[in-house]
Formats: C-alpha cells, sequence, structure tokens
C-alpha cells in the first residue's frame, strides 16, 4: 500500500482541498520537474534570513489557502534585491492580505529566488466528466487569459502526445525562437508533460494542476508558481 504523502494528509486534516504554492511545489518535485526551492517565513526576521540564504534578488509570495490569486491580492513582490527591501515587501504583502482578505488563514509568505525571464508557458490538469483527466498546455500570461491559446490532451500522455500538443498551439513560433530570440527547450517540456500526466495516474486524489507559469529556457524550465486542488473526498 502506498502512504498518502504527508502534505495531503495535512490539508485534509485541516478540512481543505486547496494547497499553497509551497505545498503544491513539495508534491510535485517527486516527479522531477524543477520547481525551485521555496520556503516559508512566518516573520519579517525569517523572510530576511532565507532571502540572504538563498542570495538576492528574490520573490516574496502570501503563502495561504485562502488566496488563490496571490498578485491580485497585492501578495507578489518580485525582484527583491536588498534585506530591506524584503522587509518591507514582507509588511505590504500582510497588510495587502489583511485588506483584501481579512478572513483569511495566513500561513506566511514565501520566499523563492527571483527567476531569471525566459517563455511563459503553462501546464495545467483537470478533469472532465466524460474523459477524465486532461492535460492542458498554453502560452502563458495575456496569451492565455485573453487568447485562449491552449492545447488539450487526455492522460495517458506519450511523448508524441505531448509533442503534437506543443505544437499545435498557435503561438509555437514563439518556442521555435522569434525574431532572434533563442529557441526554447521543446524536448524538456515535452518530458515535463509526461511527467505530469505519470503524476495525475498515480495520484487520483489531485483534482487539478496548475502550473502557470512555467518559465521555459534555451535549456531546461523553471516551474515559479503552482496549485493543487485535491478532490473532496478521497
Ligand atoms: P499568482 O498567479 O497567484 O498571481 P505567481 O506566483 O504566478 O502568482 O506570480 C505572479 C507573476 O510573477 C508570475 O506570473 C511571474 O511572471 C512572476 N513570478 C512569480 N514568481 C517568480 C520568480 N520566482 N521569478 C521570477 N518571476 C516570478
Ligand atoms: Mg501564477
Amino acid at each position: 500500500m502506498v502512504t498518502k504523502p504527508r502534505i495531503i494528509e495535512k490539508a485534509r486534516s485541516e478540512g481543505r482541498t486547496l494547497l499553497t504554492e509551497i505545498e503544491s511545489k513539495e508534491l510535485l518535485k517527486e516527479t522531477g520537474i524543477s520547481v525551485g526551492d521555496t520556503k516559508l517565513a512566518t516573520s519579517r526576521e525569517e523572510a530576511i534570513s532565507i532571502s540572504r540564504q538563498f542570495g538576492f534578488p528574490v520573490v516574496l509570495k502570501i503563502a495561504s489557502p485562502d488566496v488563490v490569486h496571490k498578485s491580485d491580492a497585492g501578495g507578489v513582490k518580485l525582484g527583491l534585491k536588498t534585506s530591506k527591501q524584503v522587509g518591507r515587501a514582507y509588511d505590504d504583502i500582510l497588510a495587502a492580505i489583511n485588506q483584501k482578505h481579512p478572513q483569511a488563514m495566513i500561513q506566511g509568505v514565501s520566499v523563492q529566488r527571483m527567476a531569471r525571464p525566459g517563455v511563459e508557458v503553462i501546464i495545467g490538469m483537470s478533469k472532465d466528466a466524460q474523459f477524465g483527466p486532461v492535460l492542458m498546455f498554453g502560452l502563458g500570461g495575456i496569451l492565455v487569459e485573453i487568447l485562449k491559446d491552449v492545447s488539450f490532451r487526455i492522460v495517458p500522455l506519450t511523448k508524441r502526445d505531448a509533442g503534437e500538443m506543443i505544437r499545435e498551439i498557435k503561438g509555437y513560433p514563439l518556442l521555435e525562437g522569434y525574431r532572434g530570440q533563442e529557441p526554447v527547450d521543446v524536448p524538456n517540456l515535452e518530458e515535463w508533460l509526461v511527467k505530469v500526466s505519470d503524476f495525475v495516474e498515480q495520484n487520483p486524489e489531485v483534482k487539478e494542476i496548475d502550473l502557470n507559469p512555467i518559465l521555459a529556457y534555451s535549456s531546461g524550465a523553471l516551474a515559479v508558481d503552482a496549485r493543487i486542488v485535491l478532490e473532496t473526498t478521497p
């Protein structure tokens, strides 16, 4: 019998189905996709000491199962270069969340390195009443929000399905290296899709996954945000 991950147990014991960014990244580590070290700070001082360990610049984000869209709520501060900026960002995030989500259960603030720019892509999973788990791939940011330029495949995915899925979005030329930009590592993204598909098969209690954004590079990629929703009943 497989023992359920500690993270899922903890969320269940607190009666919630939404995992925080830190919990989601922790769970996804087992898939082998890179999520980057992300640590929880529960005080201003701790946020500063973690930032120093990581090295500047860093990013601070609200860690709360009640805040789904962190930046909309003033809960994300990017490119913090000094301890002073980190301290201020910590206070500003808590003040913004207290104002916008006064009832929110706040675990603390997550700290991670500021990643270098890449092409933002997303990988998502949701469950269809007829087809079961379905993976989604698309370009991140406004391209997904406004243009809905995404592709879908039913789980389980082969490497070949993943390749087709990536190539069929309209924005694919952006991944091939548009106007002198370096092409992104598409074979790596294919592997990621297969890894997420495997993870979904192995974790039926996961209802939704949202990796948004993943920063895709000429070699490798990094998921800087992750959100997992569990099924209501295990
Ligand atoms: P949310 O989607 O809940 O608003 P995100 O964690 O996705 O919050 O952060 C918002 C945006 O900030 C991302 O879409 C990305 O552009 C940027 N971002 C987040 N984390 C990092 C990071 N570690 N390095 C660089 N940019 C980041
Ligand atoms: Mg996000």
